[in-house]
């Protein structure tokens, strides 16, 4: 059908038939489709909305446009994990070697950091040597030899993703949830895990903050991976400040290591320990809170990330002892007053972040690495006039730069953390 049709049936809020949408979908992936018709398809698609039906039908052939590795095929128990993003959120790091440890293998590709929030791809770069180079008999080697792999994206996957998320950012059509739900999964059914968790974040650092939005989209991922034969699950997580103790590249690499250790923080573990226990649940795999705290404490884990990271090229020496440096400029962020916290401006910290030098604004940007911020008050805590909230690590001194970060704590009589884990949907 010619292209002007299915965005007159589209602009007046008609569903478009499977072969309508399939029809969107080559044009974008093989040009077919120009530039402004593809963007006003989804600025209909956006404002008029997507039914279900359609919503599948989307994901279909996206996820039809390009490579698919089908990874269970080979290896019935894979499983795979995708997060929404936030500040702080290195889940992925610790929980792949975690649940490989325990006999569940996880494959992974990750993405890179952009804007506020940050890649699991650009993290695990700072260790030395380590490279996410991956195709789909190395991503099997890897797992055969170890139950981990971690690679980025190739262009290969989904390139009708990849035209059409390129159009929704110059739109302002991002934010649909139907556009959201068909991107994500396209990409995560190429890959073809046999389970997949999603982390949703909600709260005022998640690409979704409000709690409408954030089920609605955990809820149409489940549904809609389901409907292509998918196994998914979605935890609904908070992100109203930032996850652990840490945020910065290096620093959350190295905390992602004390989790393994045994040294991590509450929340990190919990939202760890619960996508792990969702995941095995999905594919069936006996899985249990103690099991997951037994590989934590034998060391078995913390092995695991070892031989992983090794068999992706780390680099020995580093790998015998670990350690990313931080940047050399210290700046503590003390209390004003006393009271509780109240809030924390948890996408602002991810702004700043990147302001600092610690994020990549632009694709093409360098990212420091060094640049941290370390969390020392948690939501709710009871804090006294003088207390440290936070500790910035700059490349230089920054007094606009510490007083922005200092600005986004607030301080108030009362506060209270939001439920970690806020909704599941199974
Ligand atoms: N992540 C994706 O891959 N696609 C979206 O649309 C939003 C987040």
């Amino acid at each position: 059908m010619l292209p002007y049709r299915i965005l007159e049936r589209k602009r007046a809020g008609m569903r478009l038939s499977p072969e309508e949408i399939a029809d969107v979908v080559r044009g974008a992936a093989d040009g077919s489709w120009s530039d402004p018709q593809l963007a006003a398809f989804l600025m209909a698609a956006a404002i008029r909305g997507m039914d279900g039906d359609e919503t599948v039908e989307l994901t279909r052939g996206m996820l039809e446009s390009g490579e698919r590795w089908d990874l269970a095929r080979d290896l019935p128990l894979v499983t795979d994990k995708h997060s929404t993003g936030g500040i702080g959120d290195k889940v992925s790091i610790p929980l792949a070697p975690l649940v490989a440890s325990c006999g569940l293998p996880m494959a992974m590709l990750t993405g890179r950091s952009l804007g506020h929030t940050s890649g699991t791809a650009d993290k695990l770069e700072t260790i030395p040597g380590l490279s996410l180079a991956l195709d789909r008999r190395r991503c099997l080697e890897l797992l055969e030899q170890c139950g981990v792999a971690s690679g980025i994206a190739t262009p290969a996957i989904a390139p009708a993703d990849r035209k059409l998320y390129a159009l929704r950012d110059a739109t302002a059509t991002v934010s649909s949830l139907p556009l959201i739900t068909a991107s994500i999964l396209s990409k995560k059914l190429a890959l073809g895990a046999a389970g997949v968790v999603y982390d949703v974040k909600v709260g005022n650092g998640a690409f979704l903050p409000e709690p409408a939005d954030a089920r609605e989209l955990a809820r149409m991922l489940v549904t809609t991976a389901r409907d292509l034969g998918g196994k998914a699950a979605a935890l609904v997580t908070d992100m109203s400040q930032p996850l652990g103790r840490w945020a910065g590249h290096s620093a959350e690499v190295m905390e992602s290591l004390a989790l393994l250790e045994g040294r991590g923080p509450e929340d990190l573990l919990e939202v760890t320990f619960a996508l792990a226990l969702e995941v095995a649940r999905l594919v069936e795999f006996p899985l249990t809170r103690e099991d997951l705290e037994r590989a934590i404490a034998s060391g078995r884990a913390r092995e695991r990330f070892d031989r992983w990271a090794a068999l992706q090229g780390a680099d020995p020496g580093w790998l015998a002892a670990p350690h990313l440096p931080l940047a050399p400029v210290e700046r503590p962020l003390l209390a004003a007053r006393p009271g509780r916290l109240a809030g924390v401006d948890t996408r602002q910290i991810g702004l700043l972040m990147v302001e600092a030098g610690g994020g990549r604004p632009r694709p093409e940007a360098v990212i420091d690495a060094g640049i941290s911020l370390h969390l020392k008050a948690r939501l709710g805590d009871e804090i006294q006039a003088g207390d440290e909230l936070a500790r910035l690590y700059l490349r230089r001194d920054d007094d606009r730069l510490a007083a922005a970060f200092s600005g986004c704590f607030e301080i108030a009589d009362e506060g209270a953390a939001p439920p970690l884990i806020a909704a599941r949907f199974a």
